[in-house]
């Protein structure tokens, strides 16, 4: 019999446990629910905010405290207090260094192992951090609900790779949470405006995401009910802080004693860094600002000539998202402002003259996301039919082919949920093993993508080359993670794998590998050629060499020696690199064996029906 929940606090009945929606943000991060339909974000005990800032203190016992208690210890423990942890998940050290000496806290230095974290004698992975900040959001919620919690839809950036979400996913299963879905900030952000309903319009939406450290925009097309990821882009370190840096360098440029201060006094400089933040607030309100000491002022008008640059960067990063999606800022029907940042009435102001229409800024910028996986949360709970959600992958998964060459199965920008497959075969007569290696990238060759992992197909029954057909199938899920299948079809021989990478990649080197495929395209374009036209010869010598063995007996003494001939031609052009020669040398041989292969089907033809009695 099913058991029937009764909140104690409303006396109501809960016909289905509630699915909670999780902003995990790189400097706040906050837990929302719908209820009838109805989201609320939930606040702390006050009432006043709902923002948990995504910073965690040790004390010297090791004791753990989150949010806004550990955010008071940053300046007087700056080296027990970890911030920014979002910017380390599913990282390598080699990964993290260019920033290595933003963070106060230590790194430890493993090159290409995952980054890890040391406080005193006791080390921490940014994936059991993270976990500390989702058992804070658990317990909020749960009091808030006088009930347990334990299924959770959390959010994270469009760009996040197959190791950052799964680092993600592992978070919230060492926080106690079961993780029915990884959705991407700006799908969440949509679903809060109510976009994306099955049977909704086709809509083009930007949505523009300036928080404190961090800027993103993409561009989503839904359609149908189907959210699809035309293009990201952004800065990784780009965001309000960058506002307060100009107030700051304001004050400081007009006060040379503030300024020596603040580089020689840390807790003066965090001082004078609060009261910045407090001016760029109040400048999104009012015309000017004034310090309660009087010291310090700034208006609204000098504030956005500091400012103008910085804003002006986000705009041309929108113009590359279109650029990537292929769309002129006329085909964007909505833009929506997600972020504390978006609040400065500058930023509101170009980016909806760039686009061309007034910004929707409605709901709360700093809630929407977690409203939007609240939303989410409660359609998964069959709450609510309306929707369907689909994502995209940021970057092309593949195998290793002959030469190493980069064949890609699962395209960039490829809908996820999504699978496809290709057949393969050996190379080299009983051919045993087989390796598959995975890729990620958009380059032709393997050596300039970033690989995921390795696996063997063994025990392949002995055939002749190219026999074997091997499938290899790649399914990767709604949360972007990546099973990888081999199959020998002929014995039914099959390996799988799933790829949960060892490291992650930067957002600054995802947007490098797609610059350097675009900018490197000939070049690749014309090694890959070359490869192939090698790959191609080395099977043709090899076969070539095949036929002459087994049908010797057809063959003159004159033509046996032609085909030698060609056949060493072709081989020792292949050394080379010139594509052209090997192509004609290849030409030659096939047109020469073409007739004699024909003579030979036929000769085996008939010797094997003169064996059989009618
Ligand atoms: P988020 O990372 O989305 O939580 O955004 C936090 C950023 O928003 C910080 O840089 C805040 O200083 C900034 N912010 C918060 N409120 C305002 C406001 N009223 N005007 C301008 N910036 C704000």
């Amino acid at each position: 019999m099913a058991k029937i929940s009764i909140n104690m606090k409303t006396g109501e009945v809960d016909e289905k446990e509630i699915i909670v929606g999780i902003d995990l943000g790189t400097t706040n991060s906050l837990v929302a629910y719908v209820h009838k339909g109805k989201p609320s974000i939930v606040k702390d005990n006050s009432g006043k905010t709902a923002l948990v800032p995504s910073i965690i203190h040790f004390s010297e016992d090791n004791d753990i405290v989150v949010g806004e208690t550990a955010k008071q210890r940053l300046v007087s423990h700056p080296e027990r207090t970890i911030y920014s942890v979002k910017r380390l998940m599913g990282k390598s050290h080699t990964d993290v260094s260019n920033y290595e000496n933003l963070l106060s806290y230590e790194i430890i230095d493993e090159e290409d192992k995952l980054v890890k974290i040391k406080v005193g004698d006791t080390f921490h992975t940014p994936i059991n951090l993270s976990a500390e900040i989702l058992k804070y959001l658990k317990k909020r919620i749960e009091g808030h609900l006088e009930k347990k919690v334990t299924k959770a839809v959390i959010t994270v950036p469009a760009y996040f790779n197959d190791a950052q979400r799964q680092a993600t996913r592992d978070a919230g299963k060492i926080a106690g949470l079961d993780v029915l879905r990884i959705i991407n900030e700006p799908t969440a952000a949509s679903l809060a405006y109510g976009y994306g309903t099955k049977d909704s319009e086709p809509e083009t939406i930007a949505v523009y995401d300036l928080g404190g450290g961090t800027f993103d925009i993409s561009i989503l097309k839904l359609e149908h009910g189907v959210f699809d990821v035309l293009s990201t882009n952004g800065d990784t370190f780009l965001g309000g802080d960058d506002f307060d840096r100009a107030i700051i360098d304001y004050w400081a440029t007009q006060n040379s004693e503030m300024a020596q201060s603040i580089n020689e006094d840390k807790s003066y400089g965090q001082a004078i860094r609060l009261r910045a933040e407090e001016a760029k607030k109040a400048l999104s309100s009012s015309d000017q600002y004034t310090s309660e000491d009087g010291s310090l002022t700034i208006t609204k008008k000098q504030y956005e000539s500091l400012i103008l640059e910085i804003v002006e960067r986000t705009i041309s990063k929108c113009t590359e998202a279109l650029k990537d999606a292929g769309l002129t800022t006329t085909d964007i029907d909505n833009v929506i402002m997600v972020g504390g940042s978006t609040r400065t009435p500058l930023v509101k102001e170009m980016v909806g003259a760039f686009f061309g229409r007034k910004v929707h800024d409605d709901i709360n910028p700093d809630e929407v996301v977690a409203i939007g996986a609240a939303i989410q949360a409660d359609i998964l709970a069959g709450n609510s039919e309306g929707y369907l959600l689909l994502d995209v992958t940021p970057l092309s998964l593949g195998i290793e082919t002959m030469g190493g060459l980069m064949d890609p199965i699962i395209q960039r920008n490829s809908k996820v949920p999504s699978s496809a497959g290709r057949s393969y075969t050996t190379s080299v007569d009983g051919q045993k093993n087989l390796k598959v290696s995975v890729f990620q990238g958009e380059r032709e060759l393997v050596q300039h993508n970033r690989k995921l992992g390795e696996f063997i197909l063994s025990d392949i029954p002995p055939m002749a080359a190219g026999i074997p057909k091997i499938l290899v199938h790649f399914v990767l899920d709604a949360d972007g993670i990546l099973k990888v299948r081999a199959k020998e079809e002929r014995s039914g021989k099959e390996t799988e794998v799933t790829i949960t990478s060892q490291y992650g990649i930067s957002e600054e080197e995802m947007g490098r590998m797609l610059i350097d495929s675009m900018k490197n395209a000939e070049s690749d374009m014309k090694i890959k050629a070359l490869l192939e036209a090698k790959n191609e010869a080395n099977s043709i010598v090899l076969a070539s060499d095949k036929f002459l063995i087994q049908n010797a007996e057809i063959l003159s003494d004159e033509e046996k020696e032609k085909l030698t001939a060609l056949a060493n031609d072709l081989r020792s052009v292949s050394q080379a690199d010139d594509k052209d020669k090997i192509n004609l040398s290849m030409k030659n041989l096939n047109d020469y064996s073409a007739p004699l292969a024909e003579r030979a089907m036929n000769y085996n033809i008939k010797k094997a029906l003169s064996g059989k009695t009618v």
